[in-house]
């Protein structure tokens, strides 16, 4: 490429509402154009590098064994309500009308859309596993998109959905894309850590996020770097708290007796005074930290006198928001009706919340609302009690490691990237069904696995970047090498040299762009500093009289003599 037929526009000045340094680096860098909140052009320099960033995506899902196709942006809400999740989505689902008044949606993610077509084209057994995968625009009107790329509203995912026959198959898939995602990493050339995000006690294998390590990344990631735990600080902290729940649910299952009862009969009952007695109540309860909004399932441990606008003033730590969870929701999530304490089943995680004041009068009494299921007449003593409430603090630095091989240690991270186990839950409500060997309807394990492509861009800056500008890893640089002839017009030995190397790298198959605006040395440079190119070759009279060109790698505090003949192996 020649820089008079590229297009490229740097500033000096980031724009006012660009506040972390990819965004301004982008900005400046031209890659990248605002037409509204959260809305961007890809400028001619920033979509080369989304098209590197998507080149090593695709091969390395076809080298996986996945299989590429695209579905529409635009799907029909019908298939959305199958699933539910026209209502459950939320905000962040942009939901629009054609002419006829019939409602559709801008895909924020494609389950819906390719289950419908697994459970029109799998039919046997024989066709599974499949993987199939495509590499499509997003939209999800996020509550606050900023960050430039980081968190747009309209961006380009990966999105890829496995098909298997049962978990053992749905695992293989998994772990096969889990492996493809470590090569896609290693690849751009970013430091990067998977996390278990899912609610890590309940094995932690069934979802995963890559993050980009960068100290101004949203998430925070807890790690022991003497063993392979891994896990983002909701997983980390829902395990802590899982170990807590474990040990009451012991506890009780150990001195309880199944029945039926509420507060009141729990204390008539056992003649104790109500405030004695516990009840439950399940929460869903947003957090916001950072503007980033975080939905919780809180199971709420209140003494049975208590009442709940006496909660809402005890200002427990983290329920200054919160609205009860719909009964559908206890039911989905946690498997049983919302009700009085007992051992639920949860697949989400689960915070237990004590009032402190109720935890420290020692022993208490819970209730049960379901028969052979929860338990009646459990003693809540101190030595279930106490640890409770000392697990509510949150996942810190220097804890131990759940595995018990080390301490934990807390970084921030950037999510690039995640791999979740779904299971049936679609295929379920979509009656997505092949035939086993025995001609017998089966629901299909589904897995979907995400990679943020134009969120790359971001976060490889937030992590490789000086003074001057952007510092790109070569595999997603927008060009890798950048010559950079001094009065090329007015030289023709300069020109000369100029235009033999830039034949000879492209001939080579390097990705050279040959700087021919003849602008002074200063702003060239300034240019290609800011742009973030990792190698440049600088081309003078000078030094050829001497014999050498210069060469600068990006992350170089001194540019380097090379003799002519030498520079093209040097660089190649
Ligand atoms: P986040 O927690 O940042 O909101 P998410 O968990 O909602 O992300 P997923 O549904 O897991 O995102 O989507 C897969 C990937 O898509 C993410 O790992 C991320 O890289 C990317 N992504 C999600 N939301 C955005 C966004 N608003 N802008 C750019 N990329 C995004
Ligand atoms: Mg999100
Ligand atoms: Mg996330
Ligand atoms: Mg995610």
């Amino acid at each position: 490429m020649r820089a008079t037929r590229f297009f490229i526009s740097t500033l000096k000045e980031a724009p006012a509402d660009a506040e972390i340094v990819s965004h301004k680096l982008m900005m400046r860098a031209g890659m990248i154009k605002r037409l509204g909140s959260g809305i961007y052009n890809y400028m001619p320099m920033g979509l080369r590098v989304i098209r590197k960033v998507e080149k090593i995506v695709r091969e390395e899902m076809d080298r996986s064994g996945a299989i590429e196709m695209l579905m529409p942006v635009v799907q029909p809400a019908e298939l959305w309500q199958e699933t539910g999740r026209w209502q459950k989505y939320g905000a962040e689902l942009m939901r629009v009308k054609d002419r006829h008044g019939r409602d559709f949606i801008i895909q924020p993610t494609s389950e819906e859309a390719i289950t419908d077509v697994a459970r029109q084209e799998i039919k046997s057994y024989r066709q599974l596993p499949l993987n199939f995968y495509h590499i499509q625009t997003k939209f999800r009107d996020e509550r606050r998109p900023r960050f430039g790329l980081m968190r747009g509203r309209e961006f380009t995912m990966k999105d890829a959905y496995s098909f298997d026959r049962d978990l053992d198959g749905l695992k293989k898939s998994y772990q096969n894309m889990y492996d493809a995602y470590v090569r896609i990493f290693n690849r751009f050339g970013l430091q990067f850590r998977a996390v278990a995000a899912d609610n890590g006690a309940i094995g932690g294998t069934g979802s995963h996020e890559f993050h980009v390590i960068a100290e101004t990344g949203e998430d925070a990631l807890v790690y022991c770097p003497t063993s392979d735990y891994a896990a983002n600080m909701e997983a980390a902290e829902a395990l802590s708290l899982f170990d807590a729940r474990q040990v009451a649910t012991q506890a009780l299952t150990k001195t309880a007796t199944p029945g039926k009862a509420k507060c009141e009969e729990v204390a008539e009952l056992l003649n104790i005074p109500l405030q004695n007695t516990v009840k439950s109540i399940v929460l869903t309860v947003e957090t916001e930290e950072k503007d980033k909004v975080t939905k919780q399932v809180w199971l709420l441990l209140i003494r049975g006198d208590h009442e709940l606008n006496e909660i809402k003033a005890s200002k427990v730590p983290g329920l200054a928001n919160y609205r009860f969870a719909t009964e559908d929701e206890i039911v989905e999530h946690f498997g049983t009706k919302p009700g009085y304490l007992g051992p639920v089943n949860t697949k989400l995680p689960v915070k237990v919340v004590a009032d402190r004041t109720v935890a420290m009068m020692g022993d208490f009494v819970c209730g049960a609302n379901e028969e052979d299921f929860h338990f009646t007449g459990a003693n809540w003593g101190r030595d279930v009690a106490e640890p409770l409430v000392a697990d509510l603090r949150n996942v810190v630095a220097g804890d131990p490691s759940p595995d018990g091989k080390g301490v934990l240690a807390i970084q921030r991270g950037i999510e690039v990237g995640h791999v979740f186990q779904l299971g049936t839950s679609y295929s379920e409500s979509m009656k997505a069904t092949f035939l086993d060997e025995n001609g017998k309807p089966q629901l299909l394990q589904m897995g979907c696995y995400g990679i943020g492509i134009t969120r790359i861009l971001g976060a490889a800056i937030e992590q490789n970047f000086d003074d001057k500008g952007i510092i790109w890893p070569t595999a997603i640089a927008p060009f890798e090498v950048v010559i950079c002839p001094m009065g090329m017009e007015k030289s023709p030995a300069v020109k000369e040299q100029a235009e033999k190397l830039y034949a000879d790298l492209m001939a080579a198959g390097v990705d050279v762009l040959l700087d021919d605006r003849d602008l002074r040395p200063g702003s060239m440079f300034a240019d290609w500093e800011l742009i973030g190119v990792p190698h440049r070759v600088v081309i003078g009279d000078r030094g050829l009289k001497e014999g050498n060109l210069e060469y600068k790698g990006r992350r170089d505090a001194e540019a380097s003599n090379v003799a002519v003949a030498d520079m093209f192996s040097f660089l190649t």
